[in-house]
């Protein structure tokens, strides 16, 4: 069994889960909306550490295939029935730019009566005051998160760092923890049920930014993940290009980031560790996520 024990079957993993038991949430038909907000369309943009390649996340209509809700809800009736596929998982790029696709795709399956046993979404939590503003100007349904919320699905949320400066640093582009924490506070409003994950925390600050979180989420920490980087095939190429940029080895360049990500993450593993000691009496990721009350908003 895994030690990092989460995606995808993030939803089900139980401590001493039988392997029967997990499979299920394994099979996912995950495909990805074509764009990030995070980035700008070069092939160094977007977050250092995201393993979608530049291509993929450019967000470039002339490039890709378009897939219409029926299209997509076909193809998942079809691995249905051929392979038992369960789970159905948005990704990207950033969902949450058109959240209308969500809600659309909840209801056609509702309409074929296709019950997923799952449906995941991820999402960068920057885009509450867009969605705000898509709801005023008539773009998109008013309460469209609340709507979404009804079809029940779990969302991956990412905090891209614990300061502004780290958050910047890590997507190379502009956002910050008030941005983050304001969408994350409009999703769990509308009664989302949320899996949230911290990318490359920088630990100097991630016990500051515990404290702020739990003044609006006070029942977060147990249900906080920090996530683990790895270097992927398109995570290696913008680097390699940023090094040429900035006129550095890339063998360097590629060794320094992996060596800071694994230590930010391992010394803020133990941050979190002594944080959950201490406020919850259980040890960092000892009671599994789905077995703890959903995020709630302070009232
Ligand atoms: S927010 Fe997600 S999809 Fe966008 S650049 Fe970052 S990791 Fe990639």
């Amino acid at each position: 069994m895994r030690k990092e024990f989460d995606i995808p079957h993030w939803f089900s993993a139980k401590a001493n889960d039988l392997l029967e038991n997990i499979l299920p949430y394994d099979m996912a038909m995950t495909y990805q909306l074509k764009g990030c907000n995070f980035h700008k369309g070069g092939q160094i943009d977007g977050c250092v550490f995201c393993y979608v390649d530049d291509e993929s996340n450019s967000g470039n209509p002339d490039k890709g295939v378009y897939l219409s809700v029926e299209n997509i809800v076909d193809s998942f009736q079809k691995m249905q029935k051929g392979r038992g596929t369960k789970v159905i998982r948005t990704t990207g790029g950033e969902p949450f730019l058109v959240p209308e696709h969500m809600l659309a795709l909840y209801r056609e399956l509702e309409n074929r009566n296709v019950k997923p046993i799952l449906a995941q979404i991820d999402t960068n939590l920057s885009t509450g005051r867009l969605i705000e503003h898509l709801e005023k100007e008539g773009i998109v349904e008013k309460n469209i998160l609340g709507k979404i919320a009804e079809y029940d699905p779990k969302l991956l949320v990412a905090f891209k760092g614990t300061s502004d400066e780290s958050i910047r640093q890590n997507i190379q582009a502009v956002c910050s923890v008030e941005e983050q924490t304001y969408t994350l506070k409009k999703i769990v409003e509308a009664g989302l049920d949320i899996y949230p994950y911290i990318y490359n925390p920088d630990p100097k600050t991630l016990e500051s930014f515990m404290g702020k979180l739990q003044e609006t989420f006070p029942n977060i920490l147990p249900r906080i993940h920090i996530g683990l980087l790895k270097v992927y095939t398109p995570t290696k190429q913008r680097i390699t290009l940023l090094a040429q940029k900035y006129d550095v080895d890339p063998v360097q360049l590629i060794a320094s980031y992996e060596s800071a990500w694994k230590s930010n993450y391992e010394e803020s593993c133990k941050i979190m560790d002594t944080l959950c000691l201490k406020q919850e009496g259980v040890h960092y990721k000892e009671i599994p996520r789905v077995e703890t009350e959903r995020v709630k908003v302070k009232v």
